[in-house]
């Protein structure tokens, strides 16, 4: 017989695309879970499965407002915040303040509950990079007074505050950085690039391509991702240092375009868009740490997962034709 695994968890943002999977993932090894989310960009639907669930419980709550758990806690997972640059950027201030204090806030909770701690930090902590693949030792170039600084430099302060925290010896504290995640449940008009090109395709819509479609960037298919998320949390000794999660298969945005046209036997056409400001050229993590500290590598290529992704997008489309990319 197993032994029950029952762990008490609490997880921010976990009605969002990714957090909807991790708390699909915890309730499946038998863990109890309290999602808590403000439906900035993720929605009940994402979660609407588990309603009843003996094991899952949802609040609606900013985490920038203190709050407290009566029930014991033994993780918290701390995924709040927008991830998309238009999302994070419709309301920067609030987006600096989602990883400063509610960061803080989790991290008390945490304290409070003698309870294992889980950042979700980011690849744009390395900022439009000037080493390629990113290791967890380059410090990084991010612009702070630029659009994206909201998102880059409020996930670096996220970091610094748990591993202050860790030093300190007042929580358990562990960093992931997770580099471009895409699947099912993410939001159609969220406006990131494989939910932007899928949608546009499957609707014969022109794919909107920022810049050249040159640069690049490396795709991790959301369970690899969730794998990465619960191996961290769970691995003993704490590591101490962030770990990179992420695939590095390394594509340009021209590339995935071309294949998404392929795999959706779309017509449309490409047009091309000014590139944003600060927009990274390359990006691929270097994921030798988690090989090693983890155990954890990708399992699912780009094709794999697009294949995975395309029909839930065209599910979406079906129940509402109206919906776009953004
Ligand atoms: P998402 O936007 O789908 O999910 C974020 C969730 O957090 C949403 O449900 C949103 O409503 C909630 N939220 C935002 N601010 C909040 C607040 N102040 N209080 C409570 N809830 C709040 O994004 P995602 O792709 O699921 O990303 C999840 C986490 O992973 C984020 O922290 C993001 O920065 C990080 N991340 C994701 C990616 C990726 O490619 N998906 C890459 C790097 C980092
Ligand atoms: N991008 C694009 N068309 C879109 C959306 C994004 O060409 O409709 C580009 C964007 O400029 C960036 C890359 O795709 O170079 C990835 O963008 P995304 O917003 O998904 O993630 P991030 O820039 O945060 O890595």
């Amino acid at each position: 017989m197993h032994e029950r695994r029952t762990k008490d968890g609490f997880g921010g943002g976990g009605a969002g695309f990714v957090g909807s999977h991790l708390c699909d993932a915890l309730l499946a090894d038998g863990h109890r879970v309290i999602c808590v989310d403000n439906f900035q960009t993720g929605s009940a639907r994402n979660v609407e499965a588990l309603d009843n669930h003996p094991d899952f419980s949802l609040i609606e709550a900013d985490i920038c407002e203190v709050f407290a758990v009566d029930s014991k806690l033994d993780q918290v997972y701390n995924l709040a915040c927008p991830a998309s640059p238009p999302q994070y950027q419709a309301n920067p201030i609030h987006t600096m303040m989602t990883s400063v204090v509610g960061t803080a806030n989790l991290l008390k909770l945490a304290e409070q509950h003698g309870a294992s701690f889980l950042q979700a930090s980011t690849s744009e902590v390395y900022g439009d990079p000037e080493q390629h693949p990113q290791h967890e030792d380059y410090w990084g170039h991010v612009n702070c007074t630029g659009p994206r600084a909201c998102y880059d430099e409020g996930k670096r302060a996220s970091e610094t505050l748990c591993f202050d925290m860790l030093r300190m010896g007042r929580v358990d504290a562990r960093v992931v950085r997770i580099f471009n995640t895409y699947g099912p449940r993410m939001s159609p008009d969220d406006g990131r690039i494989v939910s932007n090109l899928i949608i546009q395709a499957l609707r014969g819509d022109d794919l909107t391509i920022y810049g050249t479609g040159e640069q690049t960037r490396s795709f991790c298919y959301v369970s690899d991702l969730v794998a990465g998320l619960v191996a961290l949390m769970n691995v003993a000794p704490n590591p101490g240092k962030p770990v990179n999660v992420g695939n590095p298969g390394e594509f340009t945005i021209g590339d995935l375009a071309g294949l998404v046209l392929e795999m959706t036997e779309s017509r449309s056409r490409l047009v091309h868009l000014p590139l944003p400001i600060d927009d990274p050229q390359r990006r691929r993590p270097d994921i030798s740490r988690a090989k090693e500290v983890l155990g954890w590598e990708p399992r699912v290529s780009l094709s794999e997962g697009l294949a995975m992704t395309i029909p839930w997008f065209a599910g979406q489309l079906r129940s509402n034709p109206a919906v776009k990319g953004r």
